[in-house]
């Protein structure tokens, strides 16, 4: 560690990672610290969907310019990306009705509707369970079990310097503290995701952020078709900001409140993606709290099955893994604070860092590194006291 470094980076999930290779395309030395053996957090445990469509303002500017980054890593890295777009399958008029005002809000742009037959096409739903849908054109996927993975190798291979299994106990300006001696640099960016609370407790508290707690699975199914594209629902509509701020999507939160209880008081956003080998990523609920809680309920696993075989009309699923993936959630999607000169600590604060996380990195790399500081950080943005 007797190096000095342009950039420190703390944590090696996908923002801490987005860190790093904008550095390095600056030319910057980067050193990446995180107390893991490997790409483990919340960056290897999602669906791997990068929504680019589904997102607003910020969260919108950072998701355009992931995509291009994702579109470059991809054969860089070598990992599996597909420009696959996402289908919404609308299974209730109220659901096209989302659609439809979203599309108008878009102008048009970027968002097809889709007929029942449409979807069938491209999506191997049951007999008449669709009564239409989109196509978000735009959208990407990933493999979230390798995309982290193979970028953190790229990186290794390229020079920056990876210190794992090495926990952080502390940040000052120019220096990270580790119990395995210190590493120097001119910047620090600190992106440990939801642990923010670890390090920097006043930013945590100040921001509001929660941990938010998800079940997930990895299911084996005999689907008539492969999914060409990541399968998003009603519930999707209500939880992406792009769908969440049309007029009729509080009515739709309402229906399905009323219709489906169970399945609201899990906070669920039914969705699907499936991986290269052909197993499907299903999930998920939410539940937020202080800490992520340590037991995960069969009766979620067991509803989220139940909406699968609905969906597909398939008897048959083999559950062959379950997870619980963990992300920072707070009021604001994102988090950029600096405590001290030369330090920022980001985080993605809702569960969209796959699809906005590198552009928000670069973004940040560009204020630390440019004659313009601050740029960045939101006005009353917390300092630590
Ligand atoms: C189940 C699930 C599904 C999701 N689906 C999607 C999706 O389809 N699309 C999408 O866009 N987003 C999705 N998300 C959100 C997305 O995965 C996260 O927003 C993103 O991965 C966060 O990346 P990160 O780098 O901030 O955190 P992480 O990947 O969690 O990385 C943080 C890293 O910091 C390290 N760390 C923490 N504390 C320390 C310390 N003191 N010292 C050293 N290292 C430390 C950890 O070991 C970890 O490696 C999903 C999230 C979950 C949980």
């Amino acid at each position: 560690m007797g190096r000095h470094y342009d950039l420190a980076v703390v944590g090696a999930g996908i923002v801490g990672l987005g860190h790093a290779v904008a550095a390095l395309r600056r030319g910057l030395t980067v050193a990446v610290i995180d107390r893991a053996s490997g790409v483990q957090g919340a960056s290897v445990r999602n669906f791997g969907h990068l929504g680019i469509t589904g997102q607003e303002g910020e969260a919108r500017a950072y998701a355009e310019l992931a995509r291009e980054l994702w579109l470059t890593l991809a054969p860089e890295a070598g990992f599996w990306l597909r420009e696959s777009g996402s289908i919404v399958v609308a299974r209730a008029d109220d659901e096209l009705a989302v659609l439809e005002e979203f599309r108008e809000r878009r102008g048009g742009h970027d968002v097809r509707l889709l007929t029942p037959a449409e979807v069938r096409e491209s999506v191997p739903v049951a007999d008449g369970v669709a009564v239409g849908g989109a196509l978000l054109p735009s959208d990407l996927q990933i493999d979230p079990r390798e995309a982290a993975a193979a970028i953190a190798r790229w990186l290794d291979a390229h020079g920056v310097d990876f210190f794992w299994q090495t926990a952080v106990s502390g940040v000052e300006p120019g220096l990270v503290r580790t119990p395995r001696g210190r590493v120097a640099a001119d910047a620090v960016v600190v992106a440990v995701g939801h642990d923010v609370d670890h390090l920097f407790p006043g930013i945590a508290e100040a921001h509001g952020i929660e941990r938010c707690g998800l079940d997930m699975m990895l299911v084996e199914a005999a689907l008539e078709l492969p999914l060409a594209t990541p399968v998003l629902t009603g519930w999707s509509l209500v939880r992406y900001s792009g769908f969440a701020r049309t007029p009729s999507a509080a009515a739709l939160r309402e229906r399905l409140a009323a219709e489906q209880p169970a399945l609201a008081a899990l906070d669920v956003n039914l969705m699907f993606t499936q991986r290269p080998d052909g197993t499907l990523i299903v999930g998920d609920t939410h539940a937020r709290g202080a800490d992520a809680s340590p037991f995960q309920h069969e009766e979620a696993f067991a509803l989220l099955l139940e909406q699968t075989r609905e969906l597909f009309g398939v008897a048959d699923l083999r559950v062959r893994e379950r997870w619980q993936g963990v992300y920072a959630a707070a009021p604001d999607e994102f988090l950029v604070a600096a405590p001290a000169p030369g330090v920022r600590v980001v985080s993605v604060t809702t569960g969209i860092g796959m699809t906005t996380g590198l552009g928000l990195a670069d973004r940040v790399v560009d204020e630390l590194f440019s004659d313009a500081p601050g740029a960045l950080i939101p006005a009353g943005a917390a300092r630590v006291r």
